[in-house]
């Protein structure tokens, strides 16, 4: 197998790499920033991780 081109990213919870992606977008209701979010789901115990768009995604902590 061969290895993504990104660092794997490991679930705190249970060590799993394997994450579902999604992306969710979030305007103020005063329309004058946005924020956008990226979620990572562990597809082995479902536990959401939250990275915002400002930061990298392994730059968390
Ligand atoms: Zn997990």
């Amino acid at each position: 197998m061969s290895q993504p081109s990104s660092p794997a990213l490991r679930c705190p919870l249970c060590g799993g790499t394997e994450f579902q992606r999604e992306e969710s977008r979030q305007d103020s209701r005063w329309g004058m920033t946005s924020h956008r979010m990226t979620l990572m789901v562990c597809r082995q115990c479902r536990y959401v991780l939250h990275f915002y768009d400002r930061h990298s995604i392994f730059d968390i902590d």
